[in-house]
């Protein structure tokens, strides 16, 4: 289902820019008011109930982008997570989710759903059956995360929609890894789509912001939470956040590119033992990837050789910097064990298969051979000075 006839990248830059009527800008004034005398008492607009005029027209851009009637905009991707998910809960239901998921939403049920006594059960395995081995009487949200992080796992979106919609249980995803450039679950039949825009959809390392996309009749119900939670998002981020959009597809098209040439250059080479790219033919789910996927995104992982140590690996990086976020146009990469998935036990990591040697990659737009020319010299340091201390 397209609501929106145009392509990417002219829905990217054009749709829901406001109008400068008065001195015909080129680009969508920014309205920072908080306060907006009313003609007409029904329509108040206020920041907190998601409806200024910048906040409206971003909110038409991503929900063209996600092929979604409706969208709200949050001020972190976790507040768009967590009004989602509990719009849709309460005390006694209970929530079947992905085994792998993003560490912030995994501290949010584990950390938080018992105190509003709401049941959770986490899959074993990324197969549409194994969420539906998970289903109870009173489940009432699937959750899925593709590709996850940080082993892009790929899941099958039609598969566990079928299943939700066969047990009239509502659906959602974190389509944050693959951005709408890249995957549009509601066209597979999810329900209800989630973005950390801090990643593709700022892009710049600059914004913190969130999303949701869906139904109307959906849309409405999380509204309803939302304006009571409050996580509503600052004007001048939301201005911010139109802009940035603009060059969006363009931005993850290269990165798409760039990614694929990383992961091929990794995947031959001696001092790697593994890497991790649904992009790549020789990725478990990489025809799954190709059927709902258009490209494979700019993130990552492989595992340096034991011999080659990894915060060694890291620090002897010039042109790649270690770092916490991801998504941004200049590459940047972690260590799971050392950072996101450090306070997961070690046995949980093991489970998920996150070994110690793991880096995550979030690849930018920078020249491919540089980036290489950095890994190349960044082993080669590594190996030297291993060899020396050895000796
Ligand atoms: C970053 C991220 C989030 C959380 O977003 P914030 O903007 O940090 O609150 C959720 N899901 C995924 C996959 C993410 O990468």
């Amino acid at each position: 289902m397209s609501l929106n006839k145009q392509g990417l990248n002219t829905v990217c830059t054009h749709v829901g820019e406001l109008e400068d009527k008065q001195h015909k800008g080129a680009v969508s004034p920014l309205y920072m008011s908080t306060s907006y005398a009313f003609d007409d008492v029904d329509v108040k607009r206020y920041p907190r109930y998601f409806n200024t005029p910048n906040q409206e027209g971003l909110c038409k851009k991503i929900a063209a982008l996600e092929h979604a009637e409706s969208a709200l905009i949050f001020g972190s991707g976790m507040a768009a997570v967590s009004t989602a998910l509990m719009a849709f809960l309460r005390a006694g239901d209970h929530v079947v989710l992905q085994q792998t998921l993003y560490g912030g939403t995994y501290n949010l049920v584990t950390e938080e759903f018992s105190k509003y006594g709401i049941e959770y059960t986490f899959t074993q395995g990324w197969e549409p059956k194994d969420f539906e081995a998970k289903i109870k009487e009173n489940t009432k949200v699937i959750y899925v995360e593709t590709p996850s992080n940080p082993l892009l796992t790929i899941t099958d979106i039609a598969g566990v929609s079928a299943i939700a919609k066969k047990h009239n249980i509502v659906s959602m995803i974190d389509n944050t890894f693959a951005s709408p450039v890249n995957q549009n679950p509601i066209d597979f039949g999810i329900d209800i789509v989630i973005h950390s825009a801090t990643k593709y959809m700022g892009g710049h390392s600059d914004i913190c912001a969130g999303a949701v996309a869906s139904s109307k009749v959906y849309m409405d119900r999380i509204f309803q939470l939302a304006k009571n939670f409050g996580g509503s998002l600052s004007d001048y981020t939301v201005w911010l956040l139109e802009r940035s959009i603009k060059t969006m597809g363009i931005r993850v098209r290269a990165q798409n590119e760039n990614a694929l040439a990383m992961a091929t250059y990794l995947f031959g080479h001696a001092d790697i033992d593994a890497v991790y790219y649904p992009g790549l033919p020789s990725h478990k789910d990489y025809e799954l990837a190709k059927r709902q996927m258009r490209g494979f995104g700019g993130m990552l992982s492989f595992e340096l050789k034991p011999y080659v140590d990894a915060s060694k690996f890291q620090k002897s990086l010039k042109l790649i910097k270690s770092s916490m976020s991801l998504a941004g146009v200049e590459s940047t990469l972690l260590s799971p064990t050392q950072t996101s998935h450090a306070l997961m036990s070690a046995e949980v990591r093991a489970e998920q298969g996150i070994r110690d040697g793991l880096i995550r990659f979030s690849v930018g737009i920078e020249e491919v051979a540089d980036l290489i020319e950095d890994i190349e010299q960044a082993i080669a340091d590594v190996k030297v000075s291993t060899s020396i201390t050895a000796n």
